[in-house]
């Protein structure tokens, strides 16, 4: 869904494109999540000063400096809640978050559980290449149990975590996986997730040539039985799309197939939309009241009063 805006301009992907040199290592899956941002971005005609890119730390966390935006690099596992301080402060605004497996499933795994609570309008994207890259291949967060990749000293010995499952389990309202080296279909998948209202979540397959030798652009490339390890859930019957958001029984049966679908890797890896719902955003609720159990408006919240108002309410 194109957002309109009131400028003429028609914007291309050299629109989003900065000057800044590039110091990712050759071949590298990031390279295919820029390019997907860039072209999702196009594709939905925003002017690059009403987007704002934020970043944690990792190779990922250089794209900010990559993309023609307002970008903001922050620190190690802190990017939720520096984004989510970013929308509320300046709600026009596009925030885009974006960060390594290890950035947001490790150090900020207590901010990805609570910023999937919140639902604050932006888009949440992490380069799952399952290392830490930057600091030559120890195992992330989502490297499986007993796999060894080559910067590794001996096997994982923790078990691997599943970011699709949390994802759905903390109250994303959009789950998604993507593929690093399909940037078209990628870049799609981003524009709608930008488009969402609510919090946007898409766990990125991303290839490291040169420190995750195990799950490599060959390794997704594999064909089974005729069958593509990677496929697309829109080729199947499958659909995760909330229809009633007030009845509790959907939402606890689309979630539940979510899931299931979210523990299927292997020889077959589903990409696509896993789940989707439209709920009322964090900032829904600021500006209308205080939410109650049965879905009626309260009392209007603080933020919402004028500030004598606020103050009286204070005293
Ligand atoms: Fe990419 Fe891996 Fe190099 Fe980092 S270490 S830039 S993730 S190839």
């Amino acid at each position: 869904m194109a957002i309109i805006t009131s400028d003429p301009k028609v914007y291309t992907i050299r629109d989003y494109k900065s000057p800044v040199h590039n110091t990712w290592c050759a071949g590298c899956g990031d390279f295919g999540i820029l390019n997907a941002i860039q072209l999702g971005l196009a594709e939905l005609q925003l002017p690059p000063h009403q987007v704002a890119v934020f970043s944690g730390i990792g190779c990922s966390g250089k794209a900010p400096h990559y993309i023609n935006a307002f970008g903001i690099h922050t620190l190690h596992g802190r990017v939720l809640p520096t984004a989510t301080g970013g929308k509320l402060a300046n709600p026009e605004m596009t925030v885009i978050a974006v960060g390594g497996d290890g950035d947001g499933y490790g150090i900020g795994a207590g901010y990805f559980v609570n910023a999937g609570r919140r639902n604050v309008d932006l888009t949440y994207l992490v380069f799952d290449n399952e290392v830490y890259g930057l600091t030559k291949g120890q195992a992330a967060p989502t490297m499986q149990k007993g796999l060894r990749a080559k910067g590794m000293p001996e096997p994982a010995i923790q078990d691997n975590i599943n970011p699709l499952a949390l994802a759905i389990a903390s109250g994303y309202t959009f789950v998604a996986r993507g593929y690093a080296l399909q940037p078209k279909g990628l870049a799609t998948l981003i524009a709608e997730a930008v488009s969402h209202r609510g919090t946007a979540f898409i766990d990125i397959l991303q290839t490291c040539p040169y420190y995750n030798d195990l799950h490599t652009k060959e390794w997704y490339s594999e064909v089974f039985d005729h069958e593509p390890r990677l496929y697309q859930l829109d080729d199947t019957d499958y659909d995760g799309v909330v229809r009633d958001p007030t009845n509790l029984d959907e939402i606890v049966a689309k979630k539940v197939q979510a899931m299931t679908k979210s523990y299927e890797w292997g020889e077959r890896i589903p990409l696509g939309v896993l789940y989707k719902v439209d709920m009322a955003t964090y900032e829904d609720q600021l500006a209308t009241g205080r939410p109650t159990t049965n879905g009626a408006t309260g009392e209007p919240n603080l933020w919402n009063r004028d500030l004598s108002s606020l103050l009286n309410a204070l005293r």
